[in-house]
Parts: C-alpha cells; sequence; structure tokens
C-alpha cells in the first residue's frame, strides 16, 4: 500500500501516520522529518535547508525528491510506505509519478485532511507547548509567524495538490476537525477498503 497524507501543517498527519504504521506495517517517510535530521547532522542536503525551513518556506525540489527517491529504494518501504509532507508541489507529484513508474509500482490513494485553517494556528501554540512540558526542543517553525508562512505555502504550492489527485481518483477525504480517535477510524476504513476490495 501506497499513500500520501495531504493536508496542511498542523492538520494531524504525523499522529495518524503513527497510528497507520502501527496498524498496518508500512514504514511512515517524512520529508520534514528527513530534512530535520539532515540539518540536525549539518549534512550539505541541511545547510542548504535550514534558513528555507526556519523560515516556513519550502525547500527545492530537486532536493526533496532526491531524498525521496533515496529513501524508498531502502528495504522497509518494499511492500508500502505512507509519505507524509511530500509531494508538496506539482512539480514533486509529477515526479513521484515519474519515480513510482519507473519502478513499475502505483499509488494507492491519497488522503487529504480537511481542516479550519483557524483552528490550526491553535493546534500549533498546543504541539509546541506539550513538546516543551515534556522536556524536548521545540521545532523552530513552529511559532504563530513562521506558522502562518508555512501555510501561505501551503495555499500557493500544495493545494493544488487536491485537485490533481481528485483528477487521477486517488482523492479520498476526510474531516480532521474530528477528534483524534474518530480521524483515524475514518482513515483506517479507507486503508482497510484497499487491502479487502468489498467482501461479498
Ligand atoms: P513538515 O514537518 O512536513 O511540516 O515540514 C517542515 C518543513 O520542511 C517545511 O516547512 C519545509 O520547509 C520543509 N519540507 C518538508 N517537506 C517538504 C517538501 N516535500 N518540499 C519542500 N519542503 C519541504
Amino acid at each position: 500500500m501506497r499513500i500520501i497524507l495531504l493536508g496542511p501543517p498542523g492538520a494531524g498527519k504525523g499522529t495518524q501516520s503513527e497510528r497507520i504504521v502501527a496498524r498496518f506495517g508500512i514504514p511512515q517517510l517524512s520529508t520534514g522529518d528527513m530534512l530535520r535530521a539532515a540539518v540536525a547532522g549539518g549534512t550539505p542536503v541541511g545547510r542548504e535547508a535550514k534558513a528555507v525551513m526556519e523560515a516556513g518556506g519550502l525547500v527545492s525540489d530537486a532536493i526533496v525528491v532526491g531524498i525521496v527517491a533515496d529513501r524508498i529504494e531502502e528495504a522497509d518501504a518494499r511492500n508500502g510506505f505512507i509519505l507524509d509532507g511530500f509531494p508538496r508541489t506539482v512539480e514533486q507529484a509529477k515526479a513521484l509519478d515519474a519515480m513510482l513508474e519507473r519502478k513499475g509500482l502505483s499509488l494507492s490513494a491519497v488522503v487529504e485532511f480537511k481542516v479550519d485553517e483557524g483552528a490550526l494556528v491553535g493546534r500549533i501554540a498546543r504541539r509546541a507547548e506539550e513538546t516543551a512540558a515534556r522536556g524536548q526542543p521545540v521545532r523552530k517553525d513552529d511559532t504563530p509567524e513562521v506558522f502562518r508562512s508555512r501555510l501561505d505555502a501551503y495555499r500557493v504550492q500544495t493545494a493544488p495538490l487536491s485537485a490533481y489527485y481528485a483528477g487521477s481518483g486517488m482523492l479520498r477525504t476526510v474531516d480532521g476537525m474530528k477528534p483524534i480517535e474518530a480521524v483515524t477510524a475514518d482513515v483506517a476504513a479507507i486503508l482497510e477498503a484497499l487491502v479487502e476490495p468489498a467482501a461479498s
């Protein structure tokens, strides 16, 4: 099963990914996590990405497509994966299509989280508080100002993916404003239908 989770920052993609990993046994490939690791490790990719990430903009398609292409070659991704935070532009989506086609693979579904943007700023503030309360480092881009830039980037560059995937019949939508458990149940129902097509 190869799925994409689509939705603005703070929509709950990361939380739901963890649950899908546990339930379906496929890895979560988060470009945000991979880029943060590259920044922390001071790699050439990390050095190039750092300032853009801290400003809430999007890292270049070339960098991101490269890291995803390498990551999906790894053994744990052989039976499928969840892409969280990628693709984020139509160019990235086209690059992914080409990448999968070269490998003779295809996507199973794109699950879009519909959320009320007004609620997201509050969610992110809470995520930062809870992270700090656990004594963990808070993401530098989880401040209200940077978060607004991330939302702008989403609206302009990523939201068009919804129409892109609707056009290919891949798009499924969940109400991301429901309680976490309810969203999990909705996502699971979509994914179960992919693995067990219509019981007779
Ligand atoms: P995330 O953890 O998905 O919110 O991503 C954090 C930051 O990493 C984003 O604000 C971008 O700067 C960068 N990033 C993550 N994924 C991508 C992507 N697919 N394309 C471009 N930039 C990305």
